[in-house]
């Protein structure tokens, strides 16, 4: 959930510990909510209800005709799941776990003012007795995979556990999961409580440099979700100069001066003409090669993809305030786009068709796999239907080698020419 009205929130906390100003620079800039972040907002009441009634709480299922879907019943399954399975896990080690829904979390001993919400807090035991404080956190996102690896918003909800409890429960180990059931991730990072405890040390000059305005202004990867992104002079220098690097030697192109030569062609370069056999022939060899390999278009991809993210949020950011607030956009006008035909009384649609002597206005549908699973149960559901249920293989996605699910091997698989594959989503967190 995002943590309201923290100026050092923990879920922003990768861009103000990167660049210290973006916290205050931020602060002029409305939050409008984004329907991705409804949509969020009700996954999460969704989780925190199937964690409350496993708890056996008295609770009401949260209701959206909007957001629900069976999509978000089976991923906030499987976030319900996995943290049962942490508590079911410590008491099999012989304890009565605490375990703190949607809890409100304090740093303030690091970062001033700061406070998050951690989706899920247990402190409990392993199996060797050592006192466990285990975070664990949703995620909705499908474009870019979230590492629970030294996760800085996952560390500081765990450094406001400690806070909490510390005092009270003898903590060895932290443990912090992310749970991004859109693209099969549960990843867990753990720690010692010293380690974590240093690590907070560590940003503690940051945070007071973030929460007073200072600092250096640097553009990242973690510039994607700024608010201040749009007119941000750092990260406008930073594409221009990305843009600049990457693509205007290759217009300066032509050749590397007094380059001629008829030694071998660089591993990565192309030369000007085919090769000519005959004895005083000197083959130009371009500074830039005229096509680009693809081991060059595999290297600008990760900036691609930033420059792609700023002009994406300056287009957001003029179109918003052109359409919502009447500002004039030099040179542009707002119009009216495309729009698909709707009825507007489906009732007399009905009427008047089936007085006129139309039948067959009606569709029928079989029920979906998952109303099938809850009306059977799952296990009268495996039992009866299972042999007929298969996991179809997802779209074919190219993604930085970093991402930590398995390669695909292609040479196993058989090529076709038409073989789905969805765009390269957006690096960075
Ligand atoms: S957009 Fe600008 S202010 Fe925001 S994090 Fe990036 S560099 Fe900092």
């Amino acid at each position: 959930m995002p943590d309201r009205h923290a100026l050092l929130s923990a879920s922003s906390s990768k861009q103000w510990l990167n660049c210290p100003p973006s916290a205050r620079l931020q602060e002029q800039f409305p939050n409008e909510s984004s329907v991705y972040a409804a949509e969020g907002t009700f996954a999460h009441e969704v989780c925190e209800y199937k964690v409350r009634k496993y708890l056996k709480e008295r609770v009401k299922r949260p209701q959206s005709k909007e957001y629900y879907t069976e999509e978000i019943d089976q991923i906030t399954d499987v976030y319900a799941e996995f943290v049962i399975s942490i508590i079911e896990e410590m008491k099999r080690n012989g304890c009565e776990p605490l375990v703190m829904v949607e809890e409100r979390v304090e740093y303030t001993h690091i970062a001033p003012s700061g406070f998050g919400t951690a989706d899920m807090l247990i402190v409990g035991n392993d199996k060797n007795g050592s006192g466990v404080l285990h975070i664990a956190d949703f995620k909705t996102g499908q474009g870019v995979f979230v590492d629970a690896d030294h996760n800085s918003q996952m560390m500081l909800y765990a450094l406001g556990g400690l806070a909490a409890y510390g005092y009270i429960y003898d903590i060895k180990i932290v443990r912090m999961s992310i749970i991004q059931p859109r693209l099969d991730n549960i990843s867990t990072f753990e720690c010692t409580r010293e380690e974590l405890e240093n690590w907070g040390e560590s940003i503690r000059e940051t945070a007071k440099l973030a929460y007073e305005g200072e600092g250096e202004q640097k553009a990242g990867d973690w510039c994607r979700f700024c608010r201040a992104k749009p007119v941000c002079k750092a990260c406008k220098d930073e594409a221009l100069s990305l843009c600049r690097e990457e693509f205007l030697d290759l217009d300066e192109g032509a050749f590397n001066e007094g380059a001629f030569s008829d030694e071998s062609v660089p591993s990565d370069g192309i030369r000007a003409s085919p090769a000519d056999n005959s004895e005083n022939c000197k083959v130009p060899v371009f500074k830039q090669p005229g096509l680009v390999s693809l081991t060059e278009l595999a290297q600008i991809l990760p900036t691609l993809n930033r420059i792609s993210s700023w002009i994406e949020s300056v287009f957001a950011f003029v179109s918003s305030e052109a359409i919502n607030h009447g500002v004039t956009i030099p040179g542009y006008k707002v119009v009216e786009g495309r729009s698909k035909r709707v009825f507007t009384d489906t009732k007399a649609v009905v009427d008047t068709a089936v007085a006129n002597g139309y039948t067959d206005l009606y569709k029928q549908q079989l029920i979906s796999l998952t109303e099938f699973e809850k009306m059977m149960g799952k296990k009268k559901f495996k039992e009866l239907l299972g042999a007929y249920v298969k996991k179809p293989q997802g779209k074919l996605t190219l993604v930085h080698e970093d991402d930590p699910r398995e390669a695909i091997d292609l040479t196993a698989t058989p090529e076709t020419p038409d073989r789905e594959f969805a765009a390269i989503p957006d690096e960075g967190e």
